[in-house]
């Protein structure tokens, strides 16, 4: 197959890895910048076209594309996948599962509809219902989290009720979009990483938070190991990725006193921590589904809202 993987930066882990897996199967592989597609959009011959070195610019034709967006691209990176997709080229991940799984609040509110575990969430737009944003959690400890927020940049505990009520009206104050979150203590500063490809979790990882700190990420020094999952996570966190409509997830759980809680699905989920915890080819996987599912023709979107 001719894939495509929309990365900027060729050299990432992930990427890289994606490379190597999809060229030991025999397949031909080339890594495009989104920021370097333009596309036409019309209803004859719609088409993606990248700019290559000084005025160089060709058509881009794949059987099938990875997406590896980040969130600082989100918007025209979405716009050239779906321009491939308009084009009926096979995606792994459509753009409006990446577009869903962008927004934490549309994500909680989508993963809800379906029954899907999730911490108590709260979210509202007037100043006066900061008191009952508070109380409708439970109360302080709890966490304050940007709607936009990667890498737990914008994930915040607040450990009083008088610190909640700061900085909910510092959010407030500087018009950031945010949710406010039961704090689940008993995670102990861990979560639990699902890899799913398809209707599988194909890897998984436990993250453990730096001493000091609550949240697990591995970009905030948290350190990874191998886990075992239950049956009722897996199947979590497959149903997750199916209602968020992605076929590759990141998929987040934290292991409450009231069971299993997805807190987030990642639609451009790294490799390198979960492929160096579980000894797994996790790149290997992906390129093995999409042989498969790519048969199946282009995306039919799956999913809602
Ligand atoms: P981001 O997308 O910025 O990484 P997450 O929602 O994944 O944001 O949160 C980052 C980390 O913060 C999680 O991996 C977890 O360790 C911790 N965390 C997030 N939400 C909660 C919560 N409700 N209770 C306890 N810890 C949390």
């Amino acid at each position: 197959m001719k894939i495509g993987i929309l990365s900027r930066n060729r050299k990432l882990y992930s990427t890289r890895r994606l490379v190597e897996a999809a060229t030991s199967r025999g397949h031909e592989v080339r890594v495009i910048d989104a920021l370097k597609c333009f596309m036409n959009i019309t209803a004859n011959d719609p088409n993606v076209y990248y700019q290559g070195k000084e005025s160089y610019v060709e058509e881009l034709s794949f059987d099938a594309i990875i997406p590896r967006i980040g969130a600082s691209i989100t918007s025209y990176g979405c716009a050239v996948l779906r321009q491939f997709e308009v084009a009926n080229t096979y995606s792994i991940n459509e753009s409006i599962a990446i577009t869903r799984s962008r927004d934490k609040l549309r994500a909680h509110q989508l993963l809800a509809r379906k029954g899907i575990g999730q911490p108590v969430t709260s979210y509202a737009h007037s100043a006066r219902a900061t008191a009952p944003l508070i109380e409708s959690v439970g109360g302080a400890p709890l966490i304050v989290k940007l709607t936009q927020s990667t890498q737990g940049n914008g994930v915040l505990l607040a450990e009083t009720q008088k610190a909640a009520e700061a900085l909910i009206n510092a959010f407030r104050g500087i018009g950031s979009d945010f949710l406010v979150q039961e704090f689940i203590k008993e995670a102990g500063g861990s979560d639990i990483r699902c890899f799913v490809v398809g209707e599988k979790v194909v890897a998984a990882m436990q993250r453990k938070a730096a001493k000091g700190e609550y949240r697990s990420n591995l970009h905030r020094g948290g350190s990874a190991e191998m886990v075992k999952l239950s049956a009722t996570e897996r199947r979590l966190a497959v149903s997750a990725s199916r209602v968020m409509g992605l076929d590759m997830a990141g998929v987040d759980i934290l292991r409450s006193a009231h069971g299993p809680l997805v807190i987030e699905v990642n639609s451009s989920p790294g490799l390198e921590g979960i492929e160096n915890a579980s000894d797994i080819d996790v790149a290997g996987k992906i390129i093995e589904y999409i042989e498969i599912d790519a048969k199946r023709g282009p995306n039919k979107p799956k999913g809602k809202g």
